[in-house]
């Protein structure tokens, strides 16, 4: 990392380390606002970071002092499954209670379709809690952010996997919403990341987790395509921040190791620094380009066979390999990790991948990326995926 890199992240955060086992980063954010907003074209931009971050070895046992600092002494919802409500919900419930006499509700969803948040949000209503905690993966922090925001209620996000930055992303993924991406609701008040917890989930959770952060070298490539082709507004800290991330995987890649907390650490906080990207930018931009999109087609083609941050890596392989980027430096150190290199390690057939290529730069029209500067013909399509040895 370059003494510049360097001076960014500590210009977004104030890094505190706490000598035993935790990390924690507390975010020079303005307080809690109600929306993220960008308009190049009005003076304002408003970000909506996170306030209090807390990255460690047995950092859930923060939670009760945390959500006293943040003001919430009451009452709380609890959104999780029923396996995170064993790994982690069950201990944040009691720590709550005990430590701060809170009125706790757990909810327990299993998916996160727009059925689930209008349950949560009708729940949310007749509740009205404090603050909502998601606690979860993808699912359960997705549901939390979305059905809170609704409410206009802060929400703390408590991951139990590495798997992608949803985990600290203002933006939610809803199925059965018209959109196949993610949505705008609102960031987290907090992220309190239990390294041990975390630790002891499935190792390809981490690895889905490295690919989606390593995808930013494809997507902050197609932003800064869209500056320069369509005079996209581009927003150049945003940008740094999510390829500072990247670039910090990929160095620091031989400490992604099962059992390895150091390895950990730095995923998480490459993935926290992914979300606090966006927003600052407004926008998934920074974070989601063509790789992203590819993704998206091979969800509505393929339904739940990889995960999001698997496919996303597929998608930075070849995405790079057309902006002539070190598309097997990308292969490698995902394959060094053993993420999916292929359509068959996706679980997936060629044809599936060729049709996600075609699909991709359809499905978000006013996203442009290289896919909407190259053209490419179906055999083009064919030579990109083969050349790769995606297909
Ligand atoms: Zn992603």
């Amino acid at each position: 990392m370059t003494k510049s890199e360097n001076n960014l992240v500590h210009s977004v955060c104030q890094i505190r380390r706490n000598i035993k086992v935790q990390t924690q980063i507390a975010m020079n954010a303005a307080s809690f606002v109600s929306q993220t907003v960008i308009d190049v074209h009005l003076k304002h931009h408003r970000m909506q970071l996170p306030r209090e971050v807390i990255v460690g070895n047995g950092a859930i046992e923060h939670v009760a002092e945390i959500s006293r600092r943040l003001g919430f002494t009451e009452s709380a919802l609890i959104i999780a499954g029923s396996t995170t409500y064993d790994v982690a919900g069950k201990k944040v419930k009691e720590l709550l209670e005990q430590q701060q006499r809170m009125k706790v509700v757990t909810f327990l969803v299993e998916t996160a379709t727009a059925e689930d948040v209008g349950t949560v949000v009708d729940e949310i209503r007749k509740l009205r809690p404090q603050i909502v905690l998601g606690i979860g993966g993808g699912t359960k922090i997705d549901v939390a952010k979305c059905s809170s925001a609704q409410h206009g209620i802060p929400f703390i996000s408590i991951p139990t996997t590495a798997s992608h930055d949803g985990i600290a992303s203002p933006f939610s993924s809803i199925k059965g919403s018209k959109m196949p991406y993610s949505v705008v609701s609102q960031a987290p008040l907090a992220i309190i990341a239990d390294t041990n917890i975390i630790m002891h989930s499935p190792w390809r959770f981490t690895t889905s987790g490295c690919g989606d952060v390593i995808a930013k070298f494809t997507s902050v490539r197609d932003w800064q395509l869209a500056h320069e082709e369509i005079d996209e507004y581009y927003g150049g800290y945003a940008a740094s921040l999510a390829l500072m991330s990247a670039k910090h995987v990929m160095q620091n890649v031989e400490t992604m190791q099962k059992e390895n907390e150091e390895g950990l650490r730095v995923l998480m906080e490459a993935l926290i620094s992914c979300g606090v990207s966006m927003s600052i930018a407004g926008s998934s931009r920074p974070c989601s380009g063509a790789e992203h999109l590819f993704s998206h087609a091979l969800d509505m083609i393929k339904p739940n066979q990889a995960l999001h941050g698997e496919q996303c890596g597929v998608g930075a392989i070849m995405m790079s390999y057309l902006h002539g980027a070190n598309w097997k430096r990308i292969r490698e150190v995902l394959k060094r990790l053993g993420a999916p290199t292929n359509a068959y390690e996706l679980g997936v057939e060629k044809e599936d991948i060729l049709q996600a290529l075609k699909m991709a730069a359809s499905i978000r029209p006013e996203r442009y990326t290289v896919l909407n500067k190259l053209r490419l013909s179906v055999e083009a399509y064919k030579h990109l995926a083969t050349t790769t040895q995606v297909i």
